[in-house]
């Protein structure tokens, strides 16, 4: 199983980091290893001093499929979440000004965190209202009708390059928001209003 995270699909979290618009989605990889659901804290690694939260909407593949067309795309996942793509940012960024991969600081263990998964046809993935609270405090407050590159888009995009198998994951990029976590915090996602992720920081 891979997971195949999105950057830059939205404009306002480009503009907090200072990224360019791409015309294309940006593409990048975690292995299965990063995969965290939620039964122990996550462990800020020792070589970063600065990890930040992601909050992104997440499609399960339940269908093989390579060059799928976008009107095709909703019959390749049932289920979704929300989960945090945890970022290394100071690595990330050391990486970014060398035009180095960014694999170290997006793609290590326990950094893909997975949310309750929940049923496509309870809701309305094109206009989806999802949120991050940090010990309480809402920090992150998207919908996906803002997204640069919808989720049939991204699938379009994507199964071009890689095979889409069952039980990939397609992480769909964050809202802006995005900040460090340090250790003792506490992370809840939402969607529309229903909890469905928690995550201590340690
Ligand atoms: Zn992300």
């Amino acid at each position: 199983m891979k997971i195949i995270c999105i950057g830059r699909n939205y404009a306002a979290h480009a503009a907090e980091l200072g990224n360019e618009l791409a015309a294309e989605p940006v593409i990048f990889m975690k292995p299965d290893s990063a995969v965290f659901r939620q039964r122990d804290a996550f462990y800020i690694p020792e070589w970063t001093n600065d990890v930040h939260y992601e909050l992104e909407v997440v499609v399960l593949i339940n269908r093989l499929g390579k060059n799928i067309e976008a009107k095709f795309a909703p019959k390749y996942f049932a289920e979704f979440t929300v989960g945090i793509d945890f970022t290394a940012r100071d690595v990330q960024s050391a990486l970014k000004a060398k035009g180095l991969p960014w694999e170290k600081a997006k793609a290590f263990d326990q950094s893909a965190v997975l949310g309750d998964f929940l049923s496509v046809d309870d809701f309305d993935l094109s206009n989806l209202h999802f949120q991050l609270k940090k010990n309480g405090e809402l920090v992150q407050d998207g919908n996906t009708s803002l997204m640069l590159h919808n989720i049939a888009q991204l699938i379009e995009h994507s199964s071009q390059y890689f095979t889409l198998k069952i039980g990939d994951l397609l992480f769909t990029g964050t809202p802006d928001g995005v900040g460090p976590v340090v250790s003792g915090d506490v992370l809840e996602g939402f969607i529309e209003g229903k909890k469905v992720l928690n995550v201590k920081v340690r």
